[in-house]
């Protein structure tokens, strides 16, 4: 498809076939999608944008997978709050030498994830760039009121957890930027990086156990992310740096490159994990790692590691 050739009706028109609204619900086609709201409920909303140059380089990632990520690390966001999904709106700016069928890949992806986590598209805008491509998305979901989870409601004396492991995703950028072997480590990474898999489920079962007290996604590693949690808070924490969760992928392929593990678990970001903190009775019934503690005071000490690590920063 050429985009010339369709134009943004054409692009909008087709977007709409392939992404009708759930019953009971208007979504692409008129002003304002119309959302029935259900009584005792909670809205939660959030919007996330990627710029290509600053999050991604259309040389590197397939239009797919970036239409999955864009829309993954939105959900993410509904996942962190404990939330159930209700829908998403995809705005982007598309430049006019983007490569025929690139638009159709990117939604393909985005309409993959979309019905694997049951968030329908249910509006959005398109325009043309000038120059790069922007891409921003807006995630609405719901809980019952006062479920979901904040930052600011870690205790002193909480256990500090996550589930899945950390640092993967920072390893698939270095397999990009450093052009690295495609072995099946590197491929591992690069899927974690690409396709990160929000933890909604994990979310919701967290949101719902007792003794669960705050909660956020790791979008920039936890040494930025914990410190979120602690601010909110007002309280300090201690990580445990041999207990953060790794995988064997990454243990092998940080050997083969002689590259800091622990750098990339506690700075890396991306990964949509989820952490959480709960006082040291709580039972969630999910996979998760204990990784430390919050303790008293507005210190984060890394317990068995003679360096400060920091996030991402942006800036
Ligand atoms: P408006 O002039 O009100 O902004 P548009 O012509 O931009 O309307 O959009 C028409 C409809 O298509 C609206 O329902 C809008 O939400 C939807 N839409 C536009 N672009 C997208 C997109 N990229 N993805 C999903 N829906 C879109
Ligand atoms: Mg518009």
């Amino acid at each position: 498809m050429k985009l010339s050739e369709i134009g943004e009706f054409g692009l909008i028109g087709q977007i709409r076939s392939s992404f009708p609204a759930p019953e009971g619900v208007e979504g692409i086609g008129d002003d304002c999608a119309v959302i029935p709201q259900q009584a005792g409920m909670e809205m939660l909303v959030s919007t996330d944008m990627l710029m290509e140059g600053a999050h991604f380089l259309l040389e590197d990632v397939p239009a797919y997978k970036l239409g999955w990520k864009s829309a993954a690390v939105n959900f993410s966001d509904i996942a962190a709050m404990g939330g159930d999904p209700v829908g998403s709106f995809l705005a982007f700016a598309l430049p006019k030498c983007l490569p025929d069928g690139w638009v159709e890949e990117f939604m393909r992806g985005y309409g993959d994830i979309s019905r694997h986590y049951g968030f329908p598209l249910l509006g959005g805008d398109t325009t043309s760039s000038p120059d790069r491509l922007s891409i921003c998305v807006t995630v609405l979901g719901q809980a019952p009121r006062g479920r979901s989870l904040r930052r600011s409601k870690a205790q002193v004396g909480d256990l500090v957890c996550v589930t899945g492991t950390l640092g993967d995703s920072a390893g698939g950028l270095d397999v990009v930027l450093n052009s690295r072997e495609r072995d099946s480590d590197a491929e591992h990474l690069l899927a974690r990086h690409y396709m990160p898999s929000p933890r909604m489920a994990e979310g919701q079962a967290l949101a719902s156990t007792e003794g669960v007290h705050a909660m956020m996604d790791v979008s920039d590693g936890i040494a930025s992310d914990l410190r979120h949690i602690m601010e909110e808070s007002g309280v300090g924490a201690r990580v445990d740096v041999a207990s953060l969760p790794v995988s064997d992928a990454l243990i092998r392929f940080c050997g083969r490159y002689g590259l800091d593990i622990f750098r990339l678990a506690t700075g890396g970001g991306e990964d949509y994990e989820l952490l959480f903190t709960m006082s040291p009775d709580a039972k969630p019934g999910i996979d998760y790692t204990i990784i430390g503690e919050i303790t008293d005071g507005i210190e984060l000490v890394w317990n068995g590691s003679e360096h400060d690590y920091s996030g991402f920063r942006h800036f």
